[in-house]
C-alpha cells in the first residue's frame, strides 16, 4: 500500500464534504488510473460506480468507504438516469464526499454531462476528472433505444474516416457491418475486436468487416468489446507488445511499408 502513497507536494485538490466527483476510472487496469482518480479514491465516503469499473479499482477505496453499484448493464434492469443523479444529489446533500467512479472517461458514452448538469440544478458542487478511455475517439453502436443509429450518415463514416471505432457495437456487429460495406468500406477492410481491454482477461480478435460477426458468434468474445475497423489494426502484428510477453513474435514492418515503396 505505502508504494501506492500520493506525494504530498503534489497538492491535490481538497475533496470536500458535500461535493460530487465525476471521475473516469479508465479501462480496466488500475495502472491506467490517474493520480486525481486514485486521491479520490482514498477520500470519498461513498463509491457509485458502474458495472465496467474493475473490481481491481474498487478495491483501492478508502477503507470504511461506502460502495454502491449503480450500474447499467446492456439487457438487463439497471436504474434509471435519473435516479443515479437523484441518489448523488442525496448523498451530496447528507455530507458526504461523493466520488461517481464511472469506466473509461465519464464523458464518453458515460452520460457524464447528464449528471453534471443535474449536479449544477441542485447545487451540489462538482468536479470531473478524465479518465483513459476504451478506444480513444469513437461511434455508438446503439442509440439510447438500443438499436443501430439511423441519424449517422454510415456512408460517410465508411468512407470518411480511416478508422473507425466502435463503442457498444458487439450485439449490433452484423448490421453496422452491412451498413459500413453498403456505405463503400470494404469487406475485407481488417477488424479488431477488443474485449476487456486492460484487463487480465482481455481479449482481442483479429478479423474483417465482412467476418466480423461470424467471427464474434465463433469466438464467444464477450462485452465490454470495441470494435475498430481499418488497416490500423495490422499494426497490431508489430505492436501487440502483450502478446509478446506470451511469445508472440513481433515483425518491424507490419504494414509492409518497406516492401511496397520498393515494388511501386
Ligand atoms: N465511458 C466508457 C465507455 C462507456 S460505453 C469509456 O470511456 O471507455 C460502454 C462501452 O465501452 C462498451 O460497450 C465497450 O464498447 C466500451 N468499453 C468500455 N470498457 C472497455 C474495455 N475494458 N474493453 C473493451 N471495451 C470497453
Amino acid at each position: 500500500m505505502s508504494s501506492l502513497a500520493i506525494p504530498p507536494d503534489l497538492d491535490l485538490p481538497d475533496f470536500a464534504t458535500g461535493s460530487v466527483w465525476l471521475v473516469g476510472a479508465g479501462p480496466g487496469d488500475p495502472g491506467l488510473l490517474s493520480l486525481l482518480a486514485l486521491h479520490a479514491l482514498r477520500r470519498a465516503d461513498t463509491v457509485v460506480h458502474d458495472a465496467l469499473v474493475d473490481e481491481r479499482v474498487l478495491r483501492l477505496a478508502r477503507q470504511g468507504a461506502t460502495l454502491e453499484f449503480a450500474g447499467k448493464r446492456g439487457g438487463k434492469p439497471s436504474p434509471k438516469q435519473p435516479d443515479i443523479s437523484a441518489r448523488l444529489i442525496h448523498l451530496a446533500h447528507a455530507g458526504r464526499r461523493v466520488l461517481r467512479l464511472k469506466g473509461g472517461d465519464p464523458y464518453v458514452f458515460g452520460r457524464g454531462a447528464e449528471e453534471a448538469l443535474a449536479l449544477v440544478a441542485a447545487n451540489v458542487p462538482f468536479r470531473v476528472v478524465p479518465g483513459i478511455t476504451a478506444g480513444i475517439g469513437g461511434i455508438t453502436g446503439h442509440n439510447s433505444e438500443g438499436v443501430v443509429p439511423d441519424g449517422l450518415d454510415w456512408g460517410a463514416l465508411a468512407q470518411g474516416a480511416p478508422v473507425l471505432v466502435l463503442y457498444m457495437a458487439l450485439k449490433h456487429l452484423d448490421a453496422i457491418a452491412h451498413r459500413l460495406i453498403a456505405g463503400g468500406r470494404h469487406a475485407d477492410a481488417a477488424v479488431a475486436i477488443v474485449s476487456k481491454a486492460a484487463t487480465p482477461d482481455q481479449r482481442v480478435v483479429e478479423t474483417t468487416l465482412g467476418g466480423a460477426a461470424a467471427a464474434a458468434r465463433a469466438s464467444g468474445i464477450e462485452p465490454p468489446a470495441i470494435v475498430v475497423v481499418g488497416e490500423v489494426v495490422r499494426l497490431r502484428a508489430g505492436l501487440d507488445w502483450l502478446g509478446a510477453l506470451s511469445g508472440r513474435i513481433l515483425v518491424a514492418d507490419p504494414l509492409n511499408v518497406k516492401i511496397r515503396q520498393k515494388v511501386s
